[in-house]
């Protein structure tokens, strides 16, 4: 029997504010353990939680990108459960009065755009870190790192609408181009930022009705999220081909060894006994507040990489490489302007982005030292084609080490490709003129005698002109001869 999957994204994403989203500790990662926290995120009797403006803006900014419904009253809830890294043996998070509600993500597939719906994006604080088993002597011990208690999170879940791992992967990919779009999160994987739990049932091909789910945990990285679901969906099929039963059941997928162990079996809502936190007022969030979080989106990556294929003539693959990030879209726009947008898409494509990678730079670092101003004087000048390419490729790597415009780096280098193809050009019909034999050899289908016509060129110019370009006038002009 053919199966079809059915699989839902849970993502959770840590926010970079400064501060926590209950108190005043620092959010940061990387600080001695335990050095940010205080009696609230602690969870020390008394002290009291309050709601985070930055963390609510975020997921504001989130919930307008995506288009989601904003509520202007929420609620946050404790959900209770044990766990050695919740001190205070509760999460606050939103539970039937989230903040944002529906929407949908446009993502990019091989078959073309798809927008995956979204049920809800609400906000909730993070959990501490626990370390285990380590070893203290001869003892094995488990120790636990507040730091990250109470950090804020945006907890993102999508509608059962993808079928296929690679779905999953590239929504992820688009997830992570929009919340670092926005400047709400690093969104790294590897570090925490950005953590997903997939849940995945078989069901027979054309059969409405969903098969029993199962969840796997805290993938963390899109490779392992689409390795992890595969594992998944092979072992279910296995499963029910041999005629056995699906148990509703937590996993963890183990990506160093392509392995699946079932956690725990699956908790229901029930159990976490949800109620309203009364330590926290409602979240009310006025009209002027949305319009302010409104009016501050920038244009959305996707909106831009349509414009880019559009107002740039660009191919669809150079608009979405050129829309990976918002600084990598804003330094090739600024690079394009008065050029050929495909010219200045190839040189970012292939030269910015190896250089930048070489380096090990930022873009904001590479475009310190490389601004788009001073990269744009020598596309100009290959648009002029007063520079062939090998030339122009050396000039960059001058560039990339030293200070000076194009000029400057030329003259200091002692190369002297100089001669504009206005001036190249009447230089080019002399020669021509003066040498019918060879011309017509050439047109003959003897091409080897272009080079002697290629050295008288360069003698008229007194040796400045790039051999390159006197080529290709040089041909350019002679076909147009034997065409007419
Ligand atoms: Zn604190």
């Amino acid at each position: 029997m053919a199966y079809e999957a059915v699989i839902g994204l849970e993502c959770h994403i840590q926010l970079a504010t400064r501060t926590k989203m209950f108190c005043g500790c620092p959010a940061e990662f990387g600080a001695a353990p335990n050095s940010n926290v205080c009696p609230t995120c602690l969870g020390l009797p008394g002290a009291l939680p309050r709601t985070n403006r930055a963390a609510v803006d975020a997921a504001l900014r989130l919930g307008l990108a995506v288009g989601c419904e904003l509520r202007p009253v929420s609620e946050f809830a404790r959900k209770n459960y044990f766990y050695p890294d919740m001190p205070k043996n509760y999460q606050i998070t939103q539970y039937d009065r989230p903040l944002c509600e529906g929407g949908a993500l446009p993502v990019a597939l091989e078959g073309g755009a798809r927008r995956f719906g979204l049920i809800r994006i609400h906000v909730e604080e993070d959990t501490g870190k626990s370390f285990h088993p380590e070893r203290h002597g001869d003892r094995p011990v488990s120790r636990v790192d507040f730091n990250r208690a109470g950090v804020p999170l945006l907890e993102l879940v999508s509608r059962p609408d993808f079928r296929a791992p690679a779905e999953c992967a590239a929504f992820l990919t688009a997830l992570r181009r929009l919340v670092r779009w926005l400047g709400i999160s690093d969104a790294d994987m590897e570090k925490g930022h950005l953590r997903c739990d997939a849940n995945v049932s078989l069901r027979p091909l054309g059969q409405e009705a969903f098969g029993t789910k199962t969840e796997i945990k805290n993938l963390n990285s899109i490779k392992g999220v689409e390795k992890g679901l595969h594992a998944e969906i092979a072992r279910q099929r296995a499963l029910l081909e041999s005629g056995g039963r699906i148990e509703q059941s937590t996993l963890l997928y183990d990506a160093d060894h392509d392995r699946l162990a079932v956690m725990r079996s699956k908790e229901y809502a029930h159990d976490y006994r949800y109620f309203p936190d009364p330590d926290l007022p409602l979240l009310v969030v006025e009209e002027t507040w949305i319009e302010d979080a409104r009016g501050a989106l920038p244009e959305l990556p996707w909106a831009r990489e349509a414009r880019f294929a559009t107002q740039y003539g660009l191919p669809g693959y150079d608009a979405a490489v050129l829309t990976e990030t918002r600084e990598l879209a804003d330094y090739y726009e600024d690079l394009a302007r008065g050029l050929d947008g495909k010219l200045a898409s190839n040189w970012v494509m292939t030269e910015v982005l190896r250089a930048v990678k070489e380096e090990s730079l930022t873009l904001a670092a590479w475009s310190a030292k490389v601004p788009a101003g001073r990269l744009r004087g020598l596309l100009a000048k290959v648009a002029a084609r007063e520079l062939p390419g090998p030339l122009a490729k050396q000039v960059f790597a001058w560039m990339r080490d030293e200070d000076g415009t194009v000029d400057e780096l030329l003259e200091r280098h002692g190369v002297r490709a100089q001669g504009s193809v206005a001036e190249l050009e009447p230089l080019v019909v002399a020669v021509i003129e003066a040498h019918p034999g060879p011309v017509a050899q050439y047109l003959a289908g003897k091409t080897a005698t272009l080079g002697f016509l290629v050295g008288q060129v360069m003698k008229r110019s007194g040796g400045q002109a790039v051999p390159q370009v006197v080529r290709e006038l040089l041909e350019a002009e002679l076909a147009r001869r034997s065409g007419s």
